[in-house]
């Protein structure tokens, strides 16, 4: 049991994010932070807003308490943080004895204590729902709490200027769409020289192809393999497929800033693209909240469904296999495998059997982690981590869980279908001396198709 009513440290880490954060809260601003919680609210919003019973039940589910066993990073604690602001402002007892029912109100070190546990104590992986007693949907209430002080303009500047640049140059890393065009012009050498071919291995801006295939922009800046890899499935499988060079970034930090207006643009901008080049099928490269994003949070930002077809490549590859357009031999990868499933494309996805079939069709030993698939951790760079600097120590703190996790299966070769993951990956392989491979699931499968 924790207690709900216990006051939180205000340290020196909270007064100096006050200084890094806090823009002048207008009065205007708080309303428009109340109004999310009461202009729009649904049964689901009030539901989970009331529904946690204070048990701890959730408390070690979270890389957070387990890495710091701090109570302010109980899940349940991060609900309550909302939940006092409803009290406080939507709740006849809140408005008249605030102390009594632990009501807040949004004040400048409130609001400060809010960014720490909302954008930085909390990566929304959803693994502490399915240790919920009652099934308290707790991303979601966080996910309320970061619209609100999006509201407030309180979006940690580091993230912000993530959701800039993709407004402004239509990728999340502002790459020039020179450099990119270079990074694909290379990658397709490499690939004509393996296949001994001069045919046009990736194309560009192709109108009316059936596919628009797209891409974390981590990979032309940091994994271009990923990018030939997957090409090299698209041809042996006979694709009619297209990159576009204006609208490539699969990603969407919107959805993580809490500004849905900001989701919606970035969305609107694939929409568009999807439209200039008449294709008929998105798929999504290899990005978990990118899949979310898109998949399934776009048609609630845009208002409609969208009238093409939006799969993820895993699938995708599943596909091919199964109707034999490719051909695996998994004695082509010869070393230890295992796989980090991504919170949004396993737990939060619905992708656990799609990877597994896909992963095992392409290489000879899989070892699983300790817990896995649905119940997997987070690796630690979700929920707009990876973007956000300041929290970095912290980050790589809470990785420590997914180290270990590694670690413990022996495997050479770290397998994930995310390439924020795979940053994530990268960092703690090198932070906790794993010496392992870190590899896409288009480079695994690229490496065991027979031409
Ligand atoms: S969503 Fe993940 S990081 Fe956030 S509180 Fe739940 S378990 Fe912790
Ligand atoms: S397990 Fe659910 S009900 Fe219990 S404290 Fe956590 S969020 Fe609240």
């Amino acid at each position: 049991m924790f207690s709900l009513h216990s006051t939180l440290n205000k340290n020196l880490y909270f007064r100096a994010l006050n200084i890094m954060y806090m823009k002048e809260i207008s009065s205007e601003g708080i309303q428009k932070a109340v109004n999310i919680l009461t202009k729009h609210t649904d049964s689901k919003l009030l539901t989970h807003l009331n529904a946690c019973v204070h048990c701890g039940l959730c408390e070690t589910s979270c890389l957070f308490f387990k890495t710091f066993e701090e109570p302010k990073y109980i899940p349940g604690k991060k609900v309550d943080m909302v939940s006092s602001i409803y009290r406080r402002y939507c709740t006849f007892l809140g408005r008249t004895a605030p102390k009594l029912t632990n009501a807040k109100e949004l004040t400048e070190d409130y609001i400060a204590e809010m960014v720490d546990s909302l954008y930085g104590s909390c990566t929304m992986c959803g693994r502490c729902v399915k240790h919920c007693s009652i099934g308290v949907d707790i991303p979601f209430v966080v996910r309320t709490g970061r619209r609100m002080l999006a509201a407030m303009n309180c979006v940690p500047d580091t993230l912000q200027a993530t959701v800039d640049a993709a407004l402004n140059t239509k990728n999340n890393m502002a790459i020039p769409k020179e450099d990119f065009v270079d990074t694909i012009d290379w990658m397709q050498e490499e690939l004509q020289d393996e296949l001994e071919t001069e045919e046009t291995l990736i194309p560009m801006n192709k109108e009316n192809a059936e596919i628009l295939y797209t891409l974390n922009p981590r990979e032309p800046k940091f994994f271009p393999l990923s990018i030939a890899a997957a090409a090299k499935i698209f041809h042996v499988a006979g694709a009619d497929w297209t990159l576009s060079d204006e609208m490539y970034d699969v990603t969407n930090y919107g959805y993580f800033s809490g500004k849905d207006e900001h989701a919606k643009l970035i969305a609107q901008h694939m929409y568009d693209e999807m439209a200039k080049l008449k294709c008929k099928t998105l798929v999504l490269g290899e990005c978990g909240h990118g899949t979310r994003a898109l998949r399934w949070e776009s048609p609630n930002y845009m208002g409609q469904h969208p009238d093409f077809k939006i799969i993820s490549l895993v699938e995708l590859i599943e596909e091919y296999i199964k109707s034999g357009k490719i051909k695996l031999d998994k004695s082509l990868n010869t070393k230890k495998y295992t796989i980090h499933d991504p919170c949004n494309i396993t737990r939060n996805g619905g992708l656990f059997d799609s990877l597994r079939f896909v992963v095992k069709e392409a290489v000879p030993e899989l070892i699983e982690m300790e817990p896995f698939g649905s119940d997997n951790f987070c690796c630690g760079g979700g929920g707009g981590m990876l973007a956000m600097s300041e929290y970095n120590e912290r980050r790589l703190k809470i990785g420590k869980i997914k180290a270990d996790q590694i670690k413990a299966t022996g495997a050479d070769v770290v397998i994930t279908p995310c390439h924020n993951c795979a940053d994530q990956l990268s960092q703690i392989n090198h932070e906790y001396k794993l010496g392992v491979e870190i590899k896409s699931v288009a480079e695994v499968v690229a490496d065991a198709i027979m031409l």
